[in-house]
């Protein structure tokens, strides 16, 4: 028998989310389902809400930053339990064939993973996200959550956490590296974060000075409000990686011009126009421009371990009842979050 889960729905590109139901099928052979306790709010879920990125099929239940405990398993699981504390984030499955998913990069899926929301599952049905009260997902994409971790500040940690991790261990954060975030929301916080913690010097790049207290305090050594164009002055030619985590249109160039030799700007980002730099902005100094996409299932993995051994980290979160989501929504896009919102999933 399916289950019936509590949902939010989004229904158009501009009607507020509602409360709703979805049915939930039974866990196959290899499939756990999940109680949901906590899910966070990605820009990326406004994003598709509000028809920001192409070909969302309403209705859709968003959300791919999932935090709950197993509460049942199918007849072949093995790598879960009943019981056990776990998350989901932004896909749900992949091909597993092909040469980046055997790679453990399921997100760069050749075939095109499966996405947590507005995605096509193999049974043939719309994938429907975490603003709900169950999951049922394969136990490959099932993550573990280390116990010290608590499972409101665990849920980001499965979208921006990850998003975060990845660039920062690919491109070698660490002592001696000095790291800049653009965007101090709920990405660039966890980037902040995470930095700190693999012994980088990290500067915090925002809009304005409102948020320098806390980017000290999360461990930050510098931080400048980019709306001053000294701050452009001072810092040309300092930094050996930039992450942008910006959801609008930045000027590329300017930041270009603030990476040291050999130097890379990773966007993660997803403004709806595409950027735009000149040529010089990457010749002089050998820079380079990148960007990255979540990461693997491994790497998840890897990122919610290094997580658990360094003291629980995990997102600043405000902790928000369901019928706050839409009001949630706006205060994400005004860069009013402090620095994610985490809905409880009990108040579906
Ligand atoms: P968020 O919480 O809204 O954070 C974005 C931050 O960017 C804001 O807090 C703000 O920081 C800064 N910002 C906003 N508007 C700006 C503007 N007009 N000019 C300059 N700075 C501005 O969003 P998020 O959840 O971290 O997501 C950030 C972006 O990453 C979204 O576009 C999302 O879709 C994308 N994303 C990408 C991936 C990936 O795999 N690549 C994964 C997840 C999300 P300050 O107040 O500090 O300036
Ligand atoms: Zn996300
Ligand atoms: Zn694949």
């Amino acid at each position: 028998m399916p289950t019936l889960a509590k949902a939010y729905v989004a229904t158009s590109p501009t009607a507020a989310l509602e409360p709703g139901t979805i049915e939930r099928r039974d866990p196959g052979d290899f499939e756990v389902r999940i109680a949901i306790k906590f899910t966070g709010i990605c820009h990326s879920d406004i994003h598709t809400a509000r028809g920001d990125w192409a070909s969302v099929k309403y209705p859709v239940v968003i959300g791919h930053e999932i935090a709950g405990v197993v509460e049942a398993v199918g007849a072949r699981v093995t790598r879960h339990a009943v019981g056990d504390r776990v998350g989901v984030g932004c896909f749900v499955d992949s091909c597993r064939d092909c040469v980046n998913c055997r790679a453990g990069e399921e997100q760069h899926c050749l075939a095109g993973s499966t996405s947590t929301y507005n995605s096509v599952g193999r049974d043939g049905l719309p994938t429907q996200g975490g603003y709900s009260t169950s999951i049922v997902v394969d136990e490959n994409y099932v993550l573990r959550i280390p116990d010290g971790i608590p499972l409101d500040s665990a849920a980001p940690l499965l979208c921006a956490g990850i998003t975060m991790y990845s660039p920062l261990r690919n491109w070698n954060a660490g002592p001696g590296k000095r790291e800049a975030i653009i965007g101090m929301g709920g990405l660039g916080h966890m980037g902040l974060k995470m930095a700190a913690a693999m012994g980088a010097e990290v500067t915090v790049l925002s809009q304005s000075l409102k948020k320098q207290e806390d980017a000290l305090g999360l461990g930050a050594q510098h931080y400048y409000a980019t709306s001053d164009p000294g701050t452009f002055e001072v810092l040309t030619g300092h930094f050996h990686l930039i992450i942008n985590t910006v959801s609008a249109d930045i000027d590329v160039d300017q930041y270009l011009s603030l990476l040291a030799l050999d130097g890379t700007m990773v966007l993660v980002g997803l403004p709806s126009k595409p950027p735009t730099q000149r040529a010089w902005s990457l010749i002089s100094l050998r820079r380079n421009l990148a960007g990255s996409k979540m990461g693997g299932i491994r790497q998840t993995q890897e990122m919610l371990n290094f997580c658990g051994a360094s003291g629980g980290l995990g997102a600043e979160v405000e902790v928000i009842p369901a019928s706050k989501i839409n009001d949630a929504f706006d205060r994400v896009i005004a860069s009013d979050v402090r620095y994610r919102f985490v809905i409880d999933a009990g108040t579906f």
